[in-house]
């Protein structure tokens, strides 16, 4: 697990400006260059510039120096070689799957994965790619579930709504040995907390309008690999796909991330509260959060994880729709919607009323309501859990 050393590093690579001080006259804060093109003194010079667009300012769907400055120290926190931002995450999240695949080829999901993700995955099947779910966590089941025709394992680590973890350093290994390439969704623990590259994976991909951004006010994503596997992603989905991140967007990503650390540690602090007073209570059946003590992959996580983000579930003892309903609409300080990573605490439960059992078809309780732990006083979040839980 990487340590003060290495967060000492982050921050500074969070709130540098002096490399772009002497580009831009000292400014402060980079301009944002809402310019969609670059001209050149000479048609040679262009000529040049097109045949390496990832590394010349030609036009806005390719690079742009202000998302450039983002995607540097993103590639720095991840301590990856090369990183492009995208419009969203799904962006980032497809980019980063089709460059994988081709027709013919298997994708194997590990355990739950964010909704878009695998809806993305299914819809492949179109193009004669086929995919499936492993229910498990566990390195050996992963395994059995690989096929001849595997080429990617996706994964996401805490997994969705469980937040169970995967181990990273054995399942890199074991895909390098078999040429499969392992893509990873590292929106919930951010760089900060989870270095997924340091453990052998060899694609990370974020949704930047989570804690990245950490103002609701930013959409975006991310993706980071190596210097090889960008060449191509580069020039393929990267610019045909066309989903560049606008520079206005680049602009408020940067400033969220002077603020990453601060807000990590906050987040952090406050869910850790959260998590214990939860478990104690005699109306939730389960915490599910890698923070607590109790959590099945505690000790793993003391091994690749450097800290603890605000997102976790609980599972209620009465675990129906009326009662998750009737729980999250007693709810005050924690706002009703979806997404995570910002400021304000949010809740929401997979429960749709109609699909239960769907969920206990993927391992999951009925009595599931997912909690965002934002940065309010946390006294203030305690009262309103536990008001909210009363009869
Ligand atoms: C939000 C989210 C996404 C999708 O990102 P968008 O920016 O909404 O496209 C993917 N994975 C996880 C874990 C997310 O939370």
């Amino acid at each position: 697990m990487f340590r003060l050393k290495e967060f000492e590093n982050d921050k500074q690579i969070c709130m540098n400006f002096e490399d772009d001080r002497d580009r831009f006259q000292g400014a402060v804060v980079p301009p944002i260059f809402q310019n969609t093109l670059f001209t050149y003194p000479s048609l040679g010079d262009l000529v040049e510039a097109v045949k390496e667009e990832k590394n010349h300012y030609v036009y806005g769907r390719g690079t742009n120096p202000t998302v450039e400055i983002v995607e540097k120290k993103l590639a720095a926190l991840e301590r990856g070689e090369d990183c492009k931002t995208f419009g969203s995450g799904m962006a980032a999240i497809s980019a980063a799957i089709i460059n994988s695949v081709q027709s013919g080829d298997h994708i194997l999901c590990v355990s739950n994965l964010y909704y878009s993700t695998m809806e993305l995955i299914k819809y492949l099947g179109k193009f004669n790619i086929s995919h499936s779910v492993v229910y498990s966590t566990n390195t050996e089941e992963i395994l059995k579930a690989i096929q001849s025709n595997t080429k990617v394992i996706f994964l996401e680590s805490p997994t969705d709504l469980k937040f169970r973890l995967i181990d990273l350093e054995e399942i890199s290994k074991l895909a390098k040995e078999k040429g499969i390439r392992t893509i990873i969704d590292n929106t919930w623990a951010t760089p900060l907390f989870q270095k997924p590259l340091m453990f052998g994976i060899d694609i990370v991909v974020h949704s930047a309008a989570k804690y990245l951004g950490g103002h609701s006010d930013v959409l975006g994503g991310a993706l980071i690999t190596s210097k090889k596997i960008m060449k191509s992603l580069f020039n393929k989905e990267y610019l045909l796909m066309g989903a560049a991140m606008p520079p206005s967007e680049g602009a408020l990503l940067l400033r969220g991330l002077r603020t990453l650390p601060l807000r990590m540690l906050s987040h952090q602090e406050n869910a850790l509260k959260v998590a214990e007073y939860l478990e104690s209570h005699s109306k939730i059946a389960k915490v599910h959060f890698p923070g607590l003590e109790s959590h099945p992959d505690y000790g793993l996580g003391k091994k690749q994880l450097a800290g603890y983000s605000g997102l976790m579930s609980m599972e209620l003892t009465e675990a129906n729709y009326r009662q998750v309903e009737k729980v999250i609409n007693k709810m005050k300080a924690f706002k009703i919607g979806v997404s995570f990573g910002s400021f304000e605490s949010l809740v929401m439960s997979p429960n749709l009323s109609n699909n239960a059992g769907q969920l206990l078809e993927e391992n999951i309780s009925p009595g599931i309501i997912r909690l965002a732990v934002g940065l309010e006083d946390v006294n203030v979040l305690l009262r309103d859990l536990e008001q909210s839980l009363s009869d």
